[in-house]
């Protein structure tokens, strides 16, 4: 890789990459120990790594212009903020864990929107990690290295996320979708050839990204712990749809309420659009993203008005469903069309925006692709 070159002077010993993700439905179930849906994109970060002689760690992104020096005090939660902090994370996650890894240089670039809802952090300490992995010539099982990264996230970073993101990112395959079982930890493959099917999935960015939501998450998670506390259960996972009347009477506070059933009916259509999936019926799965969209909407209340507008004119354009995807407060939705609908859909999306004075978004469409690989 030519930042590589440029910064270092030197050839890496191996390039390495990993996706972002979409998540096609499943939102606020993981912690829930739920159900997920995602996939991974063909946007990704790259990393290019090299052992070096000096003690400690460099890194230089793309995207910051910034060169960054890491040593080994460093390896401790805070002692690194800002965008290196996801790189001495993963140091710091590996060395706490046992690891031996090398003193290394990295070069980081990356074409996943970032604050979008796609997960460009994970797929940042995803590449990282598989780096050192191969640097240090050993290698962690899939779900180990999903824990690891999520140590990072947790601990370094700092960030109250789940298991999904890093899961996709490790895990997924090019033309599937990678249906997770957020509590046994079991994952399945689940074939989607969207374009043989005649179908393309729409991801559009509205921009609005989602930074300062980490509040608004931190609560979430406990109105759903609350909830789970009340009915008795481990989790909200333990309510069934079947059993939603009961449960729902059994809560006072409207809010637990809402987020209860918001987080119960969106489990129920994880499992229904898998369903669809396993059968080859991908297009029928789309009033289950539209569904699990009103859901985020009114019941779990984290989107925003550039989100609701943006499903709402891809509806009005005839997309068979639409949601935004990602933790809320801003970032992406996705539509599913007819293959040769996706450019007059995005438009609509476009000329809605237009007409609301929001600013411009941005579109492509989505290639399930392949997880965490090594390039070179
Ligand atoms: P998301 O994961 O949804 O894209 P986050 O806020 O979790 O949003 O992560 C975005 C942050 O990740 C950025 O602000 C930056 O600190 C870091 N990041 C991601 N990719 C890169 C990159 N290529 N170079 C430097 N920092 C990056
Ligand atoms: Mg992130």
């Amino acid at each position: 890789m030519n930042l590589f070159v440029e910064t270092y002077g030197r050839q890496p010993d191996g390039v390495w990459a990993s996706p972002g993700r979409v998540n096609l439905i499943g939102e606020h179930t993981d912690y829930n120990e739920g159900f997920v849906l995602p996939f991974a994109l063909h946007q990704r970060t790259v990393v290019a790594a090299g052992r070096r002689a000096a003690p400690g760690w460099t890194v230089r992104s793309r995207l910051t212009g910034e060169t960054v020096h890491i040593g080994r005090s460093d390896l401790s939660p805070g002692a690194v903020k800002g965008w290196a902090a996801y790189v001495a994370g993963v140091l710091w996650a590996l060395v706490d864990a046992g690891f031996a890894i090398p003193d290394c240089d990295f070069a980081v670039e990356s074409d996943v929107p970032l604050g979008a809802g796609l997960s460009s952090s994970h797929s940042f300490e995803c590449a990282v990690l598989t780096a050192v992995e191969g640097l240090g010539d050993f290698s962690i099982p899939g779900i180990e290295a999903a824990k690891l990264v999520q140590r990072t996230e947790n601990v370094y970073v700092g960030a109250a996320t789940g298991l999904m993101d890093q899961t996709a990112s490790l895990l997924c395959t090019a033309g599937h979708a990678l249906f997770f079982d957020c509590r046994s930890l079991e994952v399945e493959q689940v074939p989607l050839d969207l374009a043989s099917d005649g179908l393309a999935l729409l991801v559009l960015n509205t921009n609005t990204p989602h930074t300062h939501a980490d509040g608004e998450y931190a609560e979430r998670r406990r109105s759903c712990e609350r909830g789970a506390e009340i009915l008795g259960v481990r989790a909200l996972r333990d309510i069934g749809v079947a059993d939603l009347p009961e449960a729902l009477a059994k809560i006072n506070d409207d809010v637990v309420r809402r987020r209860v059933r918001h987080v119960v009916t969106e489990n129920a259509r994880v499992q229904d659009a898998v369903a669809l999936f396993r059968a080859g019926r991908v297009r029928e799965a789309g009033p289950l993203l539209t569904a699990s969209h009103a859901s985020m909407r009114d019941d779990f209340e984290i989107t925003v008005a550039q989100v609701d507008t943006a499903v709402e004119a891809a509806l009005r354009a005839g997309a068979y469903g639409s949601r935004m995807t990602g933790g809320g407060f801003g970032g992406c939705i996705i539509a599913l069309t007819d293959t040769e609908k996706a450019g007059s859909t995005a438009r609509a999306v476009e000329d809605a925006f237009a007409a609301k004075g929001f600013a411009a978004p941005e579109w492509f469409t989505a290639v399930p692709s392949a997880g965490a690989t090594r390039l070179l």
